[in-house]
């Protein structure tokens, strides 16, 4: 029942609640609604997570001429509504999971408790803070080799960050690209020192210590970038196709903290297969892994996780 504000005026109960509407939850979401648990997707306010940002999606098994990302979430959504999902767009504002046979959650619009409940909220990748840097997305600046790597066959591109994500994305980009930049902001990597070795060894990749991207330039598409020198402030202009942004990610997952075990990166802690510390509560997705980080990885953690809640649920009953 919803009072004239749009807020729900009564608490409802469910067997299972996912939160998040990226592959992981729509997965988990299809598997859920077909075991007849009726899940209720509480989506976030823009539904869909990262994929709702990307373009083509070329490596989702499936789609033999790629799927744009926004159409795979569209399609992933009708799926577990076909099944009896009920995905509404509403954000977890807090929760209260200290009884692991009634988790609360309060979203924007209502007070909801259940007796399982799937957390895939995903994760976002960290951008440089730039001006107008959104303008770019999807025009030559991304956050994803992996994804969009193969459009800058031949191209000059530059890769920000000196991680074990920068680097990744630098070698794999030396597949397509002709050149590789490589723009590190301080006078090291952090990246581990086999990672570090394979990008050094790279004739295609030329690495930048010191330096920091200020400016994004091209005008709608990126053609190039100002670079600052850490230690002189000295500023230069280099043309280039594409820039990759691999400064690290930040999981969704604040909002749990005080009842889910975090790594040390801010991370879910997976205990056992894909369970939290709490028994009735399970994880899936990038906000539980930041190894893989790919639509299909967690669109499979959806799937384990929904067969652990159901698992969980048809012990417990
Ligand atoms: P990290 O946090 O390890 O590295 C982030 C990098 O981005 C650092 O070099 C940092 O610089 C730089 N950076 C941060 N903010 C800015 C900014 N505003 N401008 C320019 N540079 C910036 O993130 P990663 O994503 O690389 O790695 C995350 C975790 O995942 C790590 O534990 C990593 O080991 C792991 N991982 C493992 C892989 C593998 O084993 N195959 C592959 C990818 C990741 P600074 O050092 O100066 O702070």
């Amino acid at each position: 029942m919803y009072t004239p504000m749009g807020i729900h005026s009564s608490m409802t109960h469910h067997q299972l609640i996912i939160v998040g509407s990226g592959p992981a939850g729509l997965t988990a979401a299809i598997y859920a609604a077909r075991a007849e648990l009726s899940p209720l997707v509480l989506e976030g306010m823009s539904p869909g997570g990262q994929l709702m940002t990307t373009t083509e999606v070329e490596n989702f098994p499936g789609f033999a001429e790629g799927i744009q990302g926004p159409q795979l979430i569209a399609q992933m959504r009708q799926q577990a509504q076909r099944f009896g999902a009920d995905t509404r767009m509403e954000t977890v504002e807090n929760v209260d999971f200290s009884d692991p046979l009634r988790l609360q959650l309060t979203t924007n619009a209502g007070v909801y408790t259940a007796d399982s409940v799937i957390l895939s909220t995903g994760a976002r990748a960290r951008w440089l803070g730039l001006p107008g840097e959104e303008a770019y997305w999807g025009k030559g600046y991304t956050a994803c080799a992996t994804c969009d790597g193969a459009f800058f066959r031949d191209k000059v591109v530059g890769v920000v960050g000196g991680g074990d994500s920068a680097c990744e994305e630098a070698h794999f980009l030396t597949r397509f690209a002709s050149q590789v930049h490589l723009f590190v902001r301080g006078e090291a990597f952090r990246a581990s020192k086999p990672m570090q070795q394979r990008v050094l060894e790279s004739e295609k990749i030329t690495v930048h210590f010191n330096t920091q991207v200020t400016q994004l330039l091209g005008q709608p598409v990126l053609s190039g970038v100002e670079l600052t020198d850490s230690l002189t402030q000295d500023t230069r202009v280099m043309d280039l196709q594409g820039l990759f942004c691999a400064i690290g990610h930040a999981p969704n997952t604040s909002v749990f903290g005080d009842f889910i075990t975090l790594e040390d990166n801010k991370y879910f802690r997976v205990v056992d297969n894909t369970r939290s510390n709490i028994p009735s509560v399970f994880i899936a997705g990038d906000c539980g892994d930041w190894r893989y980080r790919q639509a299909i990885t967690a669109a499979g953690y959806g799937c384990m996780a929904a067969l652990d809640a159901e698992k969980y649920l048809t012990h417990r009953a």
